[in-house]
């Protein structure tokens, strides 16, 4: 009974019965959707049937770091399509949809269209859990995705700096306002460690993620290192959590533990 397909006239059911993590974050760059990505993959691996939405729609990276930048979606019927089967998810992102680097000039009434449709025209089928990548900040994107999705959960995904953590805090008060459930902070790039000498270097400082989640009241679920091997593989559009044996993983591997 938790289908996702669903009409316009049944907005309210959509998405009933999936649990869907919205992962945001209060500026770019902080890694945002390389979370959301390799925790699909992790709760994938956890044997959970997992779907992931790239709601970032002028600045989409979903399809590049799955590696699914040529593929298609198939349509289905007149008004309805399927997602990308990849690595054992479902995905959709506008990486799917558009060509090349061709800029997207749309302004929100526009990309709250392109939502829409990736909400109620896509047959996402039978999910545990639905991924939806949000676009950075506390913008109209962000605040119209939580107003349709009441029963959304947020991840905040932030790094150690005091700038990146300052605008996720507003982030997180934006959810409170509209009673979406924070789940938790991941703090990334919160240190690099030296292969050679062990050491750990604090590169966008301290303790930033355990302040903000603790004036939330919410968890510090996860503290990401900063490790080149992590952006490599997302390069390569094979996330770092397919690899079980890789040591990296285990940080989103145990993200995923900690939201089941
Ligand atoms: P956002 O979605 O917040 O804009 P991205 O996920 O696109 O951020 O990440 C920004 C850049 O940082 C990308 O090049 C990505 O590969 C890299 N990156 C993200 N997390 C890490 C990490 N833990 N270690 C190294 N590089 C990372």
């Amino acid at each position: 009974a938790n289908s996702l397909k669903g009409t316009q006239q049944e907005k309210g059911a959509v998405f009933e019965g999936v649990s869907v993590i919205a992962v945001g974050s209060g500026k770019g760059g902080v890694g945002k959707s390389t979370v959301a990505v390799n925790m699909a993959v992790a709760l994938q691996k956890a044997g959970k049937t997992v779907g992931i939405l790239d709601a970032d729609v002028l600045g989409f990276s979903v399809a590049t770091l799955l590696g699914i930048e040529d593929k298609r979606p198939m349509a289905l019927d007149k008004e309805t399509i399927l997602p990308i089967q990849v690595y054992g998810l479902k995905a959709l992102s506008m990486g799917n949809l558009t060509k090349g680097n061709q800029a997207l000039i749309w302004r929100a009434p526009v990309i709250r269209g392109v939502l829409d449709q990736f909400f109620y025209n896509v047959q996402w089928g039978d999910l545990d859990y639905l991924i939806i990548d949000l676009p950075p900040g506390t913008g109209d994107i962000p605040l119209t995705i939580m107003q349709q999705l009441p029963k959304a959960h947020l991840l905040l995904v932030t790094t150690p700096q005091s700038a990146a953590a300052q605008v996720s805090v507003r982030l997180g008060s934006m959810a409170r306002q509209m009673n979406i459930d924070i789940l938790g902070v991941a703090e990334n790039m919160s240190y690099f460690q030296c292969p050679d000498c062990g050491n750990k270097y604090f590169i966008f400082g301290q303790g930033q993620g355990e302040r903000i989640a603790a004036e939330l009241n919410v968890e510090l679920l996860s503290q990401i290192p900063l490790a080149p091997e992590i952006r490599e593989k997302s390069d390569e559009g094979a996330p770092i959590a397919l690899n079980d044996e890789h040591p990296l993983a285990a940080n989103y591997h145990q993200l995923a533990a900690g939201i089941i």
